[in-house]
């Protein structure tokens, strides 16, 4: 019995331990063929010597070469037939030739099956060695018998056991050199079976000694046996390769079945493989899904794959551990480019002719290989490599390519499951036209990181502002659109460890784990996230400046997840109602709740009946060229009770949102008129303006009621501005805009406040029927910040667009002197602002429309002047 180990570790001390055996063997065998080696053979046969010599030969080489597999682990035990010669060659040769034949028979074949240098060494001086031991103890323990016996046949038995066990715990020693210690099952084993194979082997040898000596009947029944011997073992070897496979087959189909990823999946399945067919290593590369998995498309056949196809690749080798990396097809490794082309397998053996298939392997390191598509009907999903079959006498032969393709199709069948799996746990969790995780995804993230973290955590919640408007105006797609670049710019601007989530419509909700978040860092954070998302995008000609309210709150590990939801809510609900762009939650802001609720009773109360409550303050805007007032604002003031004077900050908004203002309003026309009656009795021609809400602007009446409270007032309908805002008009244009023109239609000037701010499109104004825009402060503003060249610009753009469409422009909140002549000089018609004058009570503006009369812009600085010393 032979044993050749798989896979020399190769390490220097080992090769040289090797090397000394061999030694010590080959001069053993020497030694022992100088004493002992023309001895005559134990048994007498009448075959000339010769004869007895080549057929010795012939019989070692048959014998090393037909080899009985059997394998497990990296180990290749490979049973050879040699135990027959060797059998015969010590009952009926001479030592001399015996151990010649030995060499010689076994030499070819190590030869041929390019068996490494140090094994041929060792295996050749083993083999010396064992037969020249074995001629050697049975000539002088056995003698000259005259018949084979039973006896002699024991005598012969146990000469060969010994040698057997001998050789086997040697063999066992050199692959504890190069392999390290054995498992004892494993060398139990080993021995088990070296026993039997030995008494079989000799059996078989002195029944043909018995038969040969019955002369040529005994030949020819030699023969049969022998014949039926081989014929059996054949069917034998391939029944338990056909049932291996069948059984991994199985195993693989009931395997496979439920795995959730193509990674967990890859990892059993790939093993599997691989130790089936005794490869070293295992690659299996994966086509990114072209047609997204779940459409039915025609099928795509491989001509049909794009130029640039992503894949993910997944190896594993002999350490069972799975590598996963991402890359792109190889289509100039010639092998895997012919694979995909022309969908068919390729073996490569190890002594393979073809010159291509060799340097392939040489380039790839390998040994041998096995390259087989992976083809669901029709579709090419990816390719499987198999490379360098363990065990050295053995190599990939047609037949494990027959098997490897079998064993891929249900790995194809099982990859597209397992990646339907995939595909519908990542579509039950993320949202499909963002790509952002959803609300249950969001929520369990949430209770994991609760209930796994020490540190705090922060959920924002973010409402785009106007969202609605987008869409009714510009359509869903470009709704859908901004939807994503919110998306987008969320995604850059948070650090990768957090959770992003589009919860429905225009809301969106991030989580920041494991960041030690005091409220003020939670609302930086959320500060910076708000710049990042309020930038202009061009959308379908459109300029959108996205804008959101953010509620942010703070938790830790005794917080529950529904709690903290519902304060960032509270919190986010704050910041619309208020205007600001973050809010961070306090316990107060629920009291604020209640405070919001209690306050608008009291507005409903006030224009019951208290009407007084509420007065308007009057801002003057003046023309930049003349300097003269052309007009005020007005902007009304809430007297509450106990709360003291409220701005319109403070309850606008909260009455937008119930309906409130739809009262309010034209309480606000009917006292602006009647003020407006005043000066225009005093000889003051000067307009005012009255902000109106979206709601107003839905409400159909609204013309009428303005056209009657016009002629209640006695006031000529061009002395009434209204200021509507962008984004009430872009709202719901079906409606606002007859609404707009019956307004224009009553002589009445429109002018567009705030312009710049919300989702901005120039190109919208011209369809809108008004006479005046007011560039929004911020921009005024801009003028004097650092970003002073982009603010220049956007006032420069939006008066030259003015002048085309004949619109008077009105710049808000000008609060130096400087920028009076900035802004003229930029094309802006007319000024308001903390500068020209405060919002004032009636009673104060009473005094200034004699002292403002002048024509000369250059002394607008004193007039002004003059005003805010008169308004105190
Ligand atoms: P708005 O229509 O843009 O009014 C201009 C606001 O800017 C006023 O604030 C005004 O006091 C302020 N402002 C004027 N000049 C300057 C300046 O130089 N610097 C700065 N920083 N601010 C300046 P106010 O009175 O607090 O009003 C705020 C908003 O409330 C108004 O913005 C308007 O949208 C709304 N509002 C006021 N009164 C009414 C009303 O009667 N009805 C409705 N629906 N909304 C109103
Ligand atoms: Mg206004
Ligand atoms: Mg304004």
């Amino acid at each position: 019995v032979a044993v050749t180990h798989a896979r020399p570790a190769g390490s220097l001390t080992a090769v040289h331990k090797s090397l000394l055996i061999s030694a010590a063997l080959g001069l053993g065998a020497v030694g022992l063929l100088i004493l002992r080696g023309d001895a005559a053979a134990p048994l007498a046969l009448h075959v000339p010597g010769p004869a007895i010599a080549i057929g010795l030969t012939a019989l070692f080489l048959l014998g090393d070469y037909v080899l009985l597999n059997v394998e497990f682990r990296r180990q290749a035990y490979t049973f050879t037939l040699a135990g027959v010669p060797l059998a015969l060659g010590m009952m009926l040769a001479v030592p001399l030739t015996f151990v010649a034949a030995r060499l010689i028979g076994s030499a070819i074949v190590l030869v041929i099956q390019r068996v490494a240098p140090v094994k041929v060494a060792y295996n050749l001086s083993a083999y010396m060695f064992e037969a020249a031991l074995a001629a050697t103890t049975a000539g002088i323990l056995i003698g000259h018998p005259e018949h084979l016996g039973p006896l002699v046949a024991a005598g012969f038995g146990v000469v060969l056991l010994a040698g057997d066990f001998l050789m086997t715990c040697l063999v066992l020693g050199m692959i504890r050199i190069h392999n390290g210690p054995l498992k004892r099952s494993d060398a139990i084993e080993v021995f088990v079976q070296t026993v039997c194979l030995c008494i079989a082997s000799t059996s078989f040898a002195m029944v043909v000694v018995l038969l040969i000596k019955q002369g040529v009947l005994g030949v020819v029944l030699v023969v049969i046996l022998t014949v039926g011997l081989a014929v059996a073992y054949h069917a034998y070897i391939g029944m338990s390769r056909r049932h291996k496979s069948l059984a991994l087959v199985h195993e693989f189909v009931t395997g496979s079945v439920g795995a959730e990823s193509v990674e967990t999946l890859g990892e059993q399945l790939l093993n599997r493989i691989r130790t089936l067919l005794n490869a070293a290593s295992a690659e299996l590369v994966i086509f990114d899904d072209v047609d997204g998995g779940s459409q039915q498309k025609p099928p795509a056949s491989s001509s049909a794959l794009p130029a640039e196809t992503t894949t993910l690749v997944l190896s594993i080798a002999e350490d069972e551990k799975l590598q996963v990396r991402r890359s792109v097809l190889d289509r100039s490794d010639w092998l895997t480019s012919r694979v995909v082309s022309q969908e068919d397998s390729i073996v490569a053996g190890r002594n393979t002719k073809d010159p291509g298939l060799r340097r392939w392997l040489e380039d790839h390191g390998h040994r041998d290989a096995m390259i087989v598509p992976l083809l669901i009907p029709n579709q090419l999903t990816g390719v499987l490599t198999l490379a360098d079959r363990l065990g050295d006498t053995r190599t990939f032969v047609a037949e494990d390519l027959t098997t490897l393709q079998t064993l891929t199709g249900h790995l194809a069948i099982a990859i597209r499951g397992a990646r339907l799996v995939q595909r519908l746990a990542y579509d039950a969790t993320h949202d499909a036209l963002t790509g952002l995780a959803n609300r249950s995804f969001l929520t369990h993230r949430l209770r994991d990181i609760l209930a796994t973290t020490g540190d705090s955590v922060a959920v924002m919640l973010l409402d785009l502002d106007a969202f609605k408007e987008v869409n009714d105006a510009l359509g869903h797609h470009v709704g859908d659109q901004l939807l994503q670049v919110v998306a987008e710019r969320l995604t850059t601007a948070l650090p990768s460890d957090s959770t992003i989530a589009r919860l429905g419509g225009d809301e969106f909700a991030v989580l920041l784990p494991n960041i030690a978040y005091g409220p003020a860092a939670g609302g930086q954070v959320a500060e910076q996230i708000w710049t990042a998302l309020v930038r202009p995008v061009h959308l379908d000609e459109a300029v959108l400046t996205p804008d959101a309210s953010i509620g942010v709150a703070i938790g830790s590990a005794t917080d529950r997840t529904a709690d903290l939801l519902r304060q960032a809510d509270t919190a986010m609900y704050a910041a619309k109602t208020s205007g600001d762009n973050v809010v961070v939650y306090s316990p107060e802001l629920d009291r604020g709740r209640a405070e919001r609720l209690a306050l608008l009773a009291d507005l409903r109360a006030a224009l019951d009946s208290a009407p007084e409550q509420l007065v308007l303050h009057y801002q003057p805007k003046i023309d930049l060229v003349s300097g003269e007032v052309t007009g005020v604002e007005a902007l009304v003031r809430w007297h509450h009770p106990t709360l003291g004077i409220l701005a319109p900050g403070a309850f606008i908004p909260a009455a937008e949102s119930t309906g409130l203002i739809e009262r309010l309003t034209p309480h606000v026309i009917q006292q602006a008129l009647a003020d407006c009656r005043r000066w225009l009795d005093r000889g003051h021609d000067i307009s005012v303006a009255v902000n109106i809400s979206a709601r107003n602007l839905s409400d159909r009446e609204l013309p009428v009621r303005i056209r009657g409270a016009l002629a209640r007032a006695g006031v000529p309908a061009e002395q009434l501005v209204l200021e509507i805002t962008e984004s009430s008009v872009v709202g719901d244009p079906e409606q606002t805009l007859p609404t707009l023109r019956q307004l224009a239609g009553l002589g009445l000037c429109l002018s567009l406040d705030d312009f710049g701010t919300g989702y901005s499109s120039l190109s919208y104004l011209q369809r809108l029927p008004v006479h005046e825009v007011k560039i929004d402060r911020s921009f005024v503003q801009g003028l004097s910040s650092g970003d002073s060249e982009n603010s220049r610009a956007l006032i420069r753009s939006i008066a030259g667009l003015g002048a085309n469409l004949c619109l008077r422009v009105v710049a808000e909140g000008v609060e130096h002197v400087e920028l009076l002549t900035e802004l003229r000089d930029l094309g802006c018609h007319v000024a308001q602002g903390y500068y020209i004058s405060r919002p004032l009570p009636m009673d104060n503006l009473t005094v200034w429309p004699s002292n403002l009369r002048t024509n000369a812009f250059p002394r607008l600085q004193l007039v002004t002047d003059a005003v805010r010393t008169s308004s105190g």
